[in-house]
């Protein structure tokens, strides 16, 4: 009954221990074999779309190899989704090019298309060259206007990267997130809806492309016995223990994507009605979340016990205790933070074992990224400022659900 509720854990289905065996059994203890085979074979049947699928350590590599396999070079731009996760843009500074970043529309939180052919209609009058490429992102599992964001991307024949990292088996139009852009990265880390401890994917557009991929993920090595190099390359592959792990999740994938759809159903059946909380829903039947975190909005109306003490005890404790924020952005507070409604549900939701966590802060607002071009239309900060992401996931279960629905309406003023 006390059991703490947690955001999100991945679920093993018991079908991955004979994988590893095999694994061992083989002497496949290696970033190769037939486990990495296998699962990118599983991969492609399960998106559906005949693309080929490269097996990586990583979303983040995937992302990295995206941008390379889009020839992105130094003091090249490339737009990217403003509100995500920071591994979307990191990649773009690996390859020593400019993020610019754009803003969200309100449907999905994903990137405006509107903005985008804006922003890039500007870059090109104020640099004189056209952006690279486009990294837009499903988030939370939600996918983004594809029908409109790909117009614009045609429009200016830019080609998209598309980070399905949230996204795995969501849908748009009936067809899987992950193939909307020349590339499209997923990701099996821990937290994400199926895990292979650790691991990503790029879909590629065709065998040519994914001959380029696999080529630079193991580190451009060139066909001749002592080992001849013309490009830099990176250790980027999957270990075949790994993706051991990722061929016995896909056994319970479509359980799993069933459940969070759940989830954010059961959300909104209980919560949707309760005045100043809005569940975020499917824009319309075009969209099909996989909902892989359920999110809400809190009205700024919606008083919270305990509001007045939020940021003053979020100081002591962030400030003073394990996992103190330690380099640069030690201090906190800074001038882009959640509403004091939404940290006064987190913190007593907390209190009673349950755990919950602000939206991702928008990249035009991170210290690290505050000196590249953004183009801005205030939607990223005012989700950000007013959204909280639910306990969602396989092990969150009906009567968790209840006590977090409880536990909410418990501490709404
Ligand atoms: C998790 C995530 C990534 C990175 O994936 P990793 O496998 O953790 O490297 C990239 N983009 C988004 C939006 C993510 O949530």
């Amino acid at each position: 009954m006390n059991d703490r509720i947690l955001l999100r854990m991945c679920r093993m289905s018991g079908h991955e221990m004979s994988f590893i065996t095999e694994a061992f059994e083989g002497e496949w203890v290696v970033p190769l074999g037939p486990n990495v085979t296998g699962f990118e074979k599983d991969l492609e049947k399960f998106l559906g779309a005949g693309l080929p699928v490269v097996a990586l350590s990583s979303g983040t590599a995937a992302l990295h190899l995206g941008l390379i396999g889009l020839g992105v070079k130094e003091g090249d731009e490339v737009m990217v989704q403003s509100m995500t996760f920071s591994a979307s843009v990191n990649p773009v500074r690996y390859v020593g090019a400019i993020p610019v970043m754009v803003d969200s529309e309100e449907d999905t939180w994903n990137m405006d298309p509107d903005l985008l052919d804006i922003a890039i209609a500007d870059r090109i009058a104020k640099t004189g060259r056209k952006p690279k490429a486009i990294v837009v992102v499903c988030l939370y599992g939600m996918p983004a206007k594809y029908e409109q964001i790909l117009k614009v991307a045609e429009k200016w024949e830019i080609p998209v990267l598309e980070d399905a990292a949230e996204a795995f088996g969501s849908e748009y139009d009936g067809r899987k997130c992950g193939c909307f852009g020349r590339y499209g990265v997923l990701s099996f880390n821990g937290n994400k809806m199926i895990t292979t401890s650790g691991g990503g994917a790029l879909v590629c557009p065709d065998e040519e492309a994914s001959k380029k991929i696999m080529y630079f993920a193991t580190q451009a090595r060139l066909g001749y016995a002592y080992y001849q190099h013309k490009d830099i390359g990176y250790n980027y592959r999957m270990s075949n223990i790994s993706a051991g792990i990722g061929r016995g999740q896909m056994y319970v994938a479509e359980e799993y994507i069933a459940h969070h759809r759940h989830r954010q159903q059961y959300y909104k059946d209980n919560l949707g009605n309760v005045e100043g909380i809005t569940i975020h829903c499917n824009p319309d039947s075009r969209f099909d979340s996989n909902f892989w975190l359920s999110t809400a909005l809190l009205a700024d109306s919606l008083r919270i016990k305990g509001e007045e003490d939020a940021y003053a005890s979020a100081v002591t404790s962030t400030v003073g205790g394990a996992g103190a924020v330690t380099g640069q952005g030690a201090d906190v507070h800074t001038d882009c933070e959640p509403n004091t409604n939404v940290e006064a549900l987190r913190l007593g939701l907390a209190k009673l074992g349950i755990e919950t966590r602000p939206l991702w802060k928008p990249m035009h607002r991170q210290p690290v990224f505050s000196g590249f071009p953004s183009y801005c239309n205030g939607v990223s900060e005012s989700l950000f400022h007013r959204g909280i992401c639910l306990p969602s996931g396989p092990y969150v279960t009906d009567n968790d659900a209840d006590r977090v629905i409880n536990a909410i309406k418990s501490l709404i003023l």
